[in-house]
């Protein structure tokens, strides 16, 4: 049976996937790199990442992306959001009423990273610098036993040689023109009686107040009064540390003149590990045993994540039935500040079934293997044929739109090994 339902690619700005019989937009989850059945964190994750990659403190050409990359967080981080776009794309958003534009990404950068990035922020009476965030991507084995990781990072710093002045001592002087305001006043006369007042950056000063005559200028910072410095940082990646968890270095970030330094802040980025996948202080290993060993027992020797080997044993008479799970207790990730306690390593057993069995040993294994149950096949009973299923029907047949569908990433199950086969 044909019915030429086939998957169609438009390449536009616009992303779209198929999805039963009905095109759904996906430009959102494009933007953040995720999948449409991603969770919250896959999310929070993909956001994190792109969001500081794309700050214009990093990458002041990007502001639009920066932007994109806030919107389509925070239209995907909101259930209801997420809902309505899913089903009538940003048209939908905009008609939904609720629309009321979208939060400032920085605003929404400050929200999510938990301080004041993106503007000065007072702390006491103090007026504090801004802090500086650089993500530090960990493996999980370094998660595990912990580590110390160095980073060289440039920042700036008073200048040394003028101590901060931009030049001679006395070679600054408040504006002339500005008298130290920063701004001028241009008085315009528009007809007798009528002035107008125009305000404008003072031209002299450029806005900073103050002049530095070029022949008194501080020759190392060029009158900038800080110079980029490299400085070599020592990172203390504790054991049972998460993917998104901080390091602040209090005071270590851009040095300026009459202020207090921000703070340094390293935000940890866990990289997806071949065999094992992190869940909270659980590890989860999906493991393959032949179906002899799942039959007649085995055993199997695992390399965990600080190099030992165990062992685990299924003794003979027990079965592994396919998708099965069990745990081993003290062998997941260590707890953070409590690296002697340990979560659990959660094992899910998949089963590799033989494609075919030579039918001259059927017998001998119908003897081994449970009796079959009678089949009465009534008289009137059609007889049809059995086919191989189409994969990419299937996944469409399976994709309903709407709210309800999510995919079982959480919970690896059988499905997806199935269909991958095919
Ligand atoms: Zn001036
Ligand atoms: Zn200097």
């Amino acid at each position: 049976m044909k019915n030429g339902l086939r998957s169609v690619c438009i390449t536009s700005r616009v992303g779209f996937r198929f999805a039963w019989k009905m095109v759904k937009e996906t430009t959102y989850y494009d933007i953040l790199g995720v999948k449409t059945s991603c969770t919250n964190d896959e999310l929070k994750k993909a956001y994190r990442k792109l969001a500081l990659k794309y700050h214009p403190d990093k990458n002041p050409n990007e502001g639009e992306r920066f932007k994109q990359i806030s919107q389509a967080y925070e239209v995907l981080s909101n259930p209801d959001k997420r809902r309505i776009y899913d089903q009538g794309g940003e048209q939908a958003l905009k008609e939904g009423g609720g629309a009321g534009g979208f939060s400032s990404p920085m605003d929404l950068f400050d929200m999510f990273f938990g301080g004041g990035f993106s503007g000065g922020r007072r702390r006491g009476r103090e007026r504090r610098g801004k802090d500086v965030i650089h993500q530090l991507s960990v493996t999980l084995e370094e998660l595990y036993r912990g580590a110390v990781r160095k980073l060289a990072l440039q920042k700036n710093v008073i200048c040394d040689k003028c101590e901060g002045r931009g030049g001679k001592k006395g070679a600054v002087q408040t504006c002339p023109t500005c008298r130290g305001t920063g701004m001028q006043v241009q008085i315009q006369q528009l007809a007798p009686g009528m002035i107008q007042q125009i305000q404008t950056v003072c031209s002299e000063c450029r806005g900073q107040r103050e002049i530095i005559d070029p022949k008194d200028r501080c020759k190392i910072c060029q009158g900038r009064k800080t110079v980029r410095d490299r400085k070599i940082l020592e990172v203390h990646v504790d054991k049972g540390m998460s993917d998104g968890q901080k390091i602040t270095f209090s005071g270590e970030g851009d040095q300026e003149p009459e202020l207090e330094p921000g703070d340094l802040i390293i935000v940890l980025d866990e990289k997806e590990h071949d065999v094992f996948k992190r869940s909270g202080n659980d590890l989860v290993l999906r493991l393959n045993i032949e179906l002899v060993e799942a039959l007649c027992g085995f055993q199997k020797v695992i390399r965990t994540l600080d190099d030992r080997d165990i062992v685990i044993t299924v003794l003979p008479g027990e079965v592994t039935k396919h998708g099965e799970v069990k745990c081993v207790l003290n062998e997941g990730m260590p707890m953070y500040k409590n690296p002697f306690e340990k979560g659990q390593l959660i094992i899910q057993f998949l089963v590799n079934f033989p494609n075919r069995i030579p039918p001259e040993v059927i017998p001998a294994l119908e003897n081994c293997l449970p009796s079959r149950p009678r089949v009465e096949i009534p008289e009137l009973a059609e007889e049809c044929l059995l086919m191989d299923l189409d994969p990419e029907q299937e996944n469409r047949r399976r994709r309903p739109p709407g709210p309800a569908y999510e995919e079982d990433d959480e919970h690896p199950g059988m499905n997806r090994v199935q269909c991958a086969t095919g």
